[in-house]
């Protein structure tokens, strides 16, 4: 029998009888003086594969040098388990120890430690359940996101991180610059001259790929861009990050309600998606940080999105009778404690809600005859608020200038933008979705800094 390194995924799938070889961390390590268990995990799956060893069969020294946290390789036969909890274990003939792990100094020595604690160990938090649980399905909803697209004929169009276009007025934008912040150039005005900056204007990360995005749907029909986005905004939610992935579609020829149903599918893709192929981490998400998790997870696919405008909604919540923290008034910004109550208790489901007033929502988006609102709409989830902003975008060449003036805005940066309502234009929309905003949805997880790898927020910039 030839010797195979198999991942430990698949290795709980083989069939007993065979000389296998693993590679992974050490979780655990019990027994007594003949016989040790070791719990394996190489974080292909959240399932450990256990090695038994005979204790006489193996130098002490090695013994006591597979600790938890130790990296090892593992030869041995592949048998039936007698212990409950798996079908397969490997009877140890072999080890080789990669690398050992202090107990001392390890972190991850017991189970249960705080969100708080592990965020301080970024570097090593990967290696819990919980963080390989959403890890992995971090990366399945990435992958959930370009199939849903590619089967849709869209085109990725990878729009630029680094943007001299400061109108969006998304949120506040991180300066690029490679000027010497000790020894600014000035202008004869004692202004600081940009124009011997590298770009040779000022820049800033992007906070959205929606307007270049906007170019790209006027020429190549279906487009989404999927990358990082960046806000300096000051704000210690569990729901704002500074780095954070947003998915970008733009349609042309879709108008409001068009972009409504695909939201609405595409949501329901993803979450089903979660539900067909990432059960394992679903489970232990389910039964270690969220009770309801996969019961909201299944409703979700099940049910109709509420669509409903924006003044409705606000009817809806001034006759509540609920006291909020900030009072409602036709013309507010909702806030996260108004969506919550829309989709938790008084609907029980996810809500769209549009046409909200033109003066809390950016100036592209498409004016409504009434004068006072816009074309917008958001998507609104349980435990999160709004998860989508999107909307339909003004077309008109007169009717964006006009916005663009009454509000004032700085357009020379802009007029690229502005050239599409002039060559050709049409009818479009689109929508961004945070990725981190799906990933709490779709983990359970309650605090943003938890579904991203290495989260950037205000004041923290580890790992
Ligand atoms: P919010 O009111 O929650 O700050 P927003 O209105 O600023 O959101 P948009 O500009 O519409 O959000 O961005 C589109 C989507 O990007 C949002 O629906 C949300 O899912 C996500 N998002 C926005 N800001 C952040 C952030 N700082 N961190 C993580 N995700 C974000
Ligand atoms: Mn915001």
């Amino acid at each position: 029998m030839g010797k195979r390194h198999i991942r430990i995924a698949e290795l709980l799938n083989e069939a007993p009888g065979q000389s296998v070889v693993a590679k992974g961390w050490v979780r655990t390590k019990r027994g007594n003086k003949n016989i040790a268990f070791i719990a394996l995990n190489d974080g292909s799956t959240i399932n450990n594969i256990q090695v038994v060893c005979e204790v006489a069969n193996f130098p002490e020294e090695l013994m006591k040098s597979i600790t938890t946290g130790a990296c090892l390789a593992v030869t041995g036969d592949l048998v039936e388990s007698m212990g409950s909890g798996q079908k397969v274990e490997i009877q140890a003939k072999e080890i080789v120890v990669y690398g050992t792990a202090d107990t001392e100094t390890y972190p991850l020595q017991k189970k249960g430690h705080s969100m708080e604690f592990l965020r301080e160990i970024g570097h090593l938090r990967p290696r819990t359940n919980t963080f390989g649980a959403v890890l992995r399905i971090r990366h399945a909803m990435a992958y959930a996101i370009h199939k849903f697209f590619n089967d849709k004929g869209f085109v990725y169009l990878h729009t630029p991180l680094i943007t001299a276009s400061d109108a969006e007025g998304a949120g506040a934008m991180f300066q690029v610059t490679t000027m010497d912040l000790e020894n600014l150039p000035r202008t004869e005005e004692g202004k600081i001259d940009y124009k011997e900056d590298f770009f040779g204007k000022r820049t800033s990360l992007t906070v959205s790929g929606q307007l270049e995005g906007e170019l790209g749907a006027m020429a190549l029909g279906n487009i989404y861009t999927f990358g990082p986005t960046f806000r300096a905004e000051n704000s210690n939610t569990p729901r704002h990050l500074a780095e954070f992935w947003m998915v970008e579609p733009e349609m042309a020829f879709y108008e409001i309600e068009d972009n409504m149903d695909l939201a609405e599918e595409f949501i329901k893709y993803l979450v089903q998606y979660a539900l067909d192929n990432c059960m394992d981490d679903l489970t232990f998400l389910n039964n270690m940080i969220d009770k309801e998790l996969i019961s909201r997870l299944q409703s979700v696919v099940g049910t109709e999105f509420v669509r409903l405008t924006y003044t409705e909604g606000v009817k809806i919540l001034e006759a509540s009778g609920e006291k909020f923290d900030y009072p409602v008034a036709w013309g507010i910004d909702l806030q996260s404690e108004h969506e919550r109550y829309l989709v938790e208790k008084h609907f029980g489901k996810p809500v769209i809600l549009t046409d909200y007033p033109k003066d809390i929502k950016a100036f592209y988006m498409k004016q409504n005859e009434d004068g006072k609102t816009v074309r917008a709409m958001d998507v609104l989830f349980p435990k999160i608020g709004e998860i989508i902003g999107g909307s339909q975008r003004e077309e008109s060449y007169e009717k964006l200038t006009g916005r663009i003036k009454e509000l004032n805005m700085d357009d020379t940066n802009l007029w690229w933008y502005v050239d599409t309502r002039r060559f050709g234009t049409a009818p479009h929309s689109g929508f961004g979705l945070g990725f981190e905003r799906l990933l709490l949805f779709v983990t359970g997880m309650s605090n943003i800094r938890d579904v991203i790898p290495f989260p950037r927020t205000p004041k923290t910039a580890e790992f």
